[in-house]
């Protein structure tokens, strides 16, 4: 790819994401293919400018907004390469993309070339590429059992910062104890010691993955762009349920929605070999948001009777046409003060997405409220929560965020993946005395959420916006480890510098 490839000015759009964060770039360049890519880094390589890695900007930690140098977008790398190589084994298939392919995309192309399969990450911003996911080890409500985008990726191609490129295979290339070496395709050898970084066991996607004699493609899964660009990917398909199930149910009062999840959760095995797939949450506030709101595009929605203060989105896979997972449901929202028969039913397709786009209202509406408020406050960013807590703390953090925030009086909403105890606080400041207050709360929870074992970021990753926060919960000596394993991998700090860590 010449170096003319790279254009200017960029173009506004692209110095921002969806955390409402700008930036600034000198020239912006949209590879089509891995060789063309690899050749931009190779013919950039000397020139000492950073370099910001972009997917398709849907991202709210600003990893994706650059701070000055030059830009890779790779939204044109967008082709479907094929099947994976190892069809024929019992395994469901595989299949290769470039980074590029929205899940959109992918989603639509499964439909007729593997129509008995998912791929069930699903950061419901469907608009994101696939290479934003694996960078950020995306999750979204189906985590809950299947695990976040790291649990789907078979095999990476990945460009290092001097154009050079590494393949890697789970199962082949795998660390020994603490040691690793890879070898990269032109023969060089990439040596070191995988660092010491505290691994929280709940749904984390804070910083760099480590562990003794891990699968060697994980270290670029949440990475984020800064140990290497990922340009092509092999993901594992998921075999279809026999039908999915989604129920919105709604409850008078949190305490009763909590009573719920916990009783759903602990009784859920018994309904083998249906999957209780999802639990997700919305809070008074986040209903009343979302029904006074535009970006529910005129879908219908719950409206305000009594009795339906918040709600929680289920979402069963059921392995055959059962209604034990009903009737299981109904049971359970009896005991804990729901009411059955006031619920909204999803059982086929059109309706179970109507109810994704109701989920989607939410974050959707929160970002246009932001996107408002910047025209009066610039300097103003998205200011919510990504903290993932082990099953026992949920009830005592949901009361840390309440007293804080009715004694802060902030504006806010509450909602998201309850099931993995990882609800997003999402903070609306009305003004910058409000913007520092919420910011200060952020911190002083982070703090609470790691002295549990949680994590301060559950899936939207780190990016520019929350280095406090990884701060707080790697520790210097973490921070220090993750700096290190950086500079193994792209010694010149060019790729994505200021994401993570400074
Ligand atoms: C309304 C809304 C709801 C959302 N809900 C969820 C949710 O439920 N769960 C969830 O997990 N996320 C959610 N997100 C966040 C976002 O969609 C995900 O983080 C997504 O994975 C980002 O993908 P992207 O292509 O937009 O990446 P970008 O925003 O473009 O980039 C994100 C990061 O990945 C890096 N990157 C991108 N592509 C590559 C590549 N090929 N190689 C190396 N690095 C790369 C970038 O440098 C950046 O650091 C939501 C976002 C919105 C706007």
């Amino acid at each position: 790819m010449p170096l003319d490839c790279f254009t200017t000015p960029v173009p506004p759009d692209y110095l921002r994401d969806e955390s409402r964060k700008n930036g600034s770039a000198i020239a912006i360049a949209f590879p089509k293919s891995a060789h063309e890519l690899t050749a931009a880094l190779k013919q950039t390589f000397s020139c000492g400018l950073p370099l910001t890695v972009q997917g398709s900007r849907t991202g709210i930690a600003a990893g994706a907004v650059p701070d000055g140098g030059l830009i890779i977008n790779l939204s044109r790398m967008d082709a479907i390469l094929g099947s994976g190589t190892d069809t024929g084994t019992a395994a469901p298939p595989t299949i290769r993309v470039q980074p590029g392919v929205s899940l959109v995309a992918l989603r639509r192309h499964l439909t007729t070339a593997f129509p008995a399969h998912l791929f069930t990450p699903d950061p419901t911003e469907t608009t994101a590429s696939i290479g934003g996911m694996v960078a950020c080890n995306a999750s979204g409500a189906c985590s809950f059992a299947y695990g976040p985008t790291r649990a789907h990726i078979e095999a990476l191609t990945v460009v290092l910062a001097d154009g050079d490129t590494l393949t890697l295979r789970r199962g082949h290339d795998k660390a020994d104890g603490n040691r690793f070496s890879l070898t990269t395709d032109s023969g060089r050898l990439i040596s070191g010691e995988l660092p010491h970084i505290p691994m929280p066991t709940v749904k984390n996607s804070a910083g760099y993955w480590v562990k003794p004699d891990m699968d060697l493609l994980d270290l670029f899964i949440g990475s984020e762009g800064t140990l290497g660009i990922l340009a092509e990917i092999e993901l594992r398909l998921h075999a279809k349920p026999f039908q999915t199930l989604g129920i919105l149910c709604f409850f008078a009062a949190e305490a009763h929605a909590l009573a719920c999840v916990q009783a759903i959760r602990s009784a859920a095995s018994a309904a083998l070999p249906h999957t209780l797939t999802a639990i997700e949450y919305f809070d008074a506030d986040s209903l009343r948001f979302v029904r006074t709101g535009t970006a529910h595009a005129g879908l219908p929605l719950p409206p305000s009777k009594p009795g339906w203060n918040v709600a929680l989105y289920l979402e069963w896979a059921l392995a055959s046409d059962a209604t034990s997972p009903a009737a299981l449901t109904s049971d359970i929202l009896l005991a804990c003060h729901g009411d059955p028969r006031n619920t909204w039913l999803a059982a086929d397709a059109s309706s179970l997405d109507k109810l994704k786009l109701f989920r989607h209202a939410v974050p959707e509406q929160v970002n246009a409220m932001i996107a408002e408020r910047k025209r009066r406050l610039p300097d103003l960013t998205k200011l919510g929560t990504d903290f993932s807590v082990p099953d026992d703390i949920l009830p005592e953090v949901i009361r840390l965020y309440r007293r804080d925030l009715a004694a802060a009086k902030l504006e806010h909403v509450i909602f998201g993946h309850i099931g993995d105890n990882h609800l997003h606080v999402n903070i609306l400041p009305r003004d910058m005395t409000e913007y520092a207050i919420g910011k200060r709360l952020v911190r002083s929870w982070a703090e609470r959420v790691v002295s549990w074992g949680g994590s301060v970021a559950g899936e939207h990753g780190i990016g520019r916006l929350k280095k406090e926060l990884l701060a707080v919960m790697a520790g210097p000596e973490g921070l220090a480890g993750m700096r290190r394993l950086k500079a193994t991998f792209d010694p010149t700090g060019r790729l994505n510098p200021g994401r993570l860590f400074d």
